[in-house]
């Protein structure tokens, strides 16, 4: 039987929507009824073509924008978009993400700005645009996709980690400066889950250690995870659709972990 959580004509914003996670994560969402705006890189006729068939899939309003994360003017339109185009802002859902595996000593400077700059001050500047039309409202809802490598470290990602630290941090920030508001403010805490910036990964760290590709699945990502399955959309989708609802009108400040047991290890 489906659930309704209640949520039918609210409007989110999900940043790094046009793949992986993101682009599951709005699917879940319109399927509830909530009228979706994109963003994220990618091919536009790619991008116009699963905005389209998605809003013909759930009858949702699903509209694109395609703010560069690392720009805050052009997020602040991201977020200003939604009111011009919906009147309203019930949901952020701060995703948009890149990676890149090396050793400290050999990081790119230009790829610790980039990671900060999409992962951390991304949510910075998106939560910031979108407070005050929550506040208005007198509802709203922050969810921050950050990672298990928000809560503990692996080797070669130290930038990384240090980004989804940050967000779990700021996460902390925004669910108590706002707890009052009627705003909540998570951030879910996903083990690996198989998109393509996983796949990407795979060949990066098999560099990176000297090891052959097939090793790297074994020995390093499924390594982590106690229950030796990647994480898949729907349990993600899961937890999201229950912080978004009214079920989750408690649930502030919170990281959620959803990794088959890794950070409990
Ligand atoms: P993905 O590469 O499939 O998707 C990333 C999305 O972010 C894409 O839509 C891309 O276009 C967008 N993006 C990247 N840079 C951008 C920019 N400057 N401006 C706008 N959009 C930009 O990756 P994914 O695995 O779905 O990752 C989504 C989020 O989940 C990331 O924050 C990632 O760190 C996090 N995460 C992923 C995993 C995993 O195992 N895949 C685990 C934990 C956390």
């Amino acid at each position: 039987m489906a659930v309704d959580y209640g949520i039918q004509g609210h409007v989110a914003v999900i940043t790094g929507s046009t793949s992986g996670i993101g682009q599951a994560l709005a699917g879940a969402l319109a399927e509830q009824g909530v009228n979706v705006i994109l963003n994220g890189f990618g091919d536009p006729a790619q991008i116009e073509h699963d905005r389209r068939k998605l809003q013909e899939r759930t009858n949702a309003s699903i509209l694109y924008h395609g703010a560069d994360m690392t720009k805050p003017e052009e997020i602040t339109d991201l977020i200003d978009y939604a009111v011009r185009e919906f009147g309203r802002l019930d949901i952020l859902v701060n995703n948009a993400g890149i990676q890149h595996v090396a050793p400290v000593d050999e990081f790119p400077p230009e790829k610790w700005d980039a990671l900060i700059a999409v992962i951390l001050s991304s949510t910075f500047h998106a939560s910031r645009a979108a407070i005050p039309i929550m506040k208005a409202q007198g509802r709203g809802r922050i969810v921050n996709i950050a990672s298990a490598h928000g809560l503990v470290a692996s080797a070669f990602k130290a930038p990384y980690v240090a980004a989804k630290f940050g967000v779990v941090g700021f996460t902390k920030g925004l669910g108590v400066e706002l707890a009052r508001t009627g705003i909540t403010a998570n951030a879910i805490c996903p083990g690996y889950v198989k998109t393509p910036l996983i796949e990407k990964q795979i060949g990066d760290q098999a560099i990176a250690r000297g090891i052959p590709e097939d090793r790297v699945m074994e020995d390093v990502i499924l390594a982590a995870q106690p229950n030796k399955q990647f994480v898949e959309y729907g349990h993600l989708a899961g937890m999201l659709l229950y912080l978004v609802s009214d079920m989750g009108a408690s649930a502030t400040g919170a990281a959620l972990s959803i990794d088959g047991g890794w950070t409990a290890t």
